[in-house]
């Protein structure tokens, strides 16, 4: 791996909720990257009402993929104002399309996929809340909230996402076969893909930074 001396730009991949938020944010405190989540930005744009807050609105609600036309022009935007730092990206790329258009600006060095099996993953957005300034998320039984309802760090409300709907995430998970298993393919044969396997975080979580710690000493 040709990654001696660079800023690290690494990107994670995984099914809805499989995870990719909770490992993300360790990530982020562990190696001190940015965290750049196409979900959490669109999030907080629809949050704000802006312009593409509400261009993208429906799109969130049903559970579809926003065109890849908005998608690419926004996250190229938002990674051109963290370019000079290491960053971990979340939710982008989702297709290959937009696999594409990120490799020819930004060729990522290290690409994490987590695995996890899809029954875990249908059971787990039932007991899902998040906070949704700080995208901190919670799973009650698994990662329960210290108030019923309220982020531990702020004391703000949590919500479900509308996107958390049993039918849209029965869309999600189709959408994810059809569009989003190309891109695995895409790193995976550009040799820079490495799989991560688990039904839970703190399973997954160990063999992420013994993956990490090996890079870091790397660099
Ligand atoms: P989780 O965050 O739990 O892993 P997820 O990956 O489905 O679940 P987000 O990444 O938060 O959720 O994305 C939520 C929604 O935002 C998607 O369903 C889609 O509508 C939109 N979205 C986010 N990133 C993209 C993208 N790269 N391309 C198209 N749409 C996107
Ligand atoms: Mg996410």
């Amino acid at each position: 791996m040709t990654i001696k001396n660079k800023i690290l730009k690494s990107l994670i991949l995984g099914a809805p909720a499989s995870g990719k938020g909770t490992i993300s944010s360790r990530i982020v405190m562990k190696y001190s990257v940015e965290h750049v989540s196409s979900g959490d930005k669109l999030r907080d744009h629809i949050e704000k009402k802006t312009e593409l807050g509400k261009e993208v609105k429906s799109y969130l609600d049903e559970g579809k993929l926003v065109p890849d036309n908005v998608m690419i022009k926004f996250m190229l935007a938002e990674l051109k104002k963290v370019q000079n730092r290491p960053w971990l990206l979340d939710g982008f790329p989702r297709t290959v399309g937009q696999a594409n258009a990120l490799w020819k600006v930004q060729p990522v060095d290290v690409v994490l996929n987590l695995v996890v099996p899809f029954e875990v993953i249908i059971d787990r957005v039932k007991s899902r809340w998040v906070h949704l300034p700080s995208g901190r998320v919670y799973n009650i039984g698994f990662n329960t909230p210290k108030s019923e309802g309220k982020d531990d760090v702020t004391g703000e409300d949590l919500i479900q996402r509308p996107d958390d709907k049993p039918e849209a995430v029965q869309k999600r998970l189709e959408i994810y076969e059809q569009v989003t298993r190309p891109v695995i393919n895409f790193y995976k044969d550009k040799g820079i893909l490495k799989e991560f396997e688990g039904r839970t975080s703190d399973e997954i979580w160990p063999k992420v930074t013994a993956y990490l710690d090996s890079i870091f000493q790397k660099l």
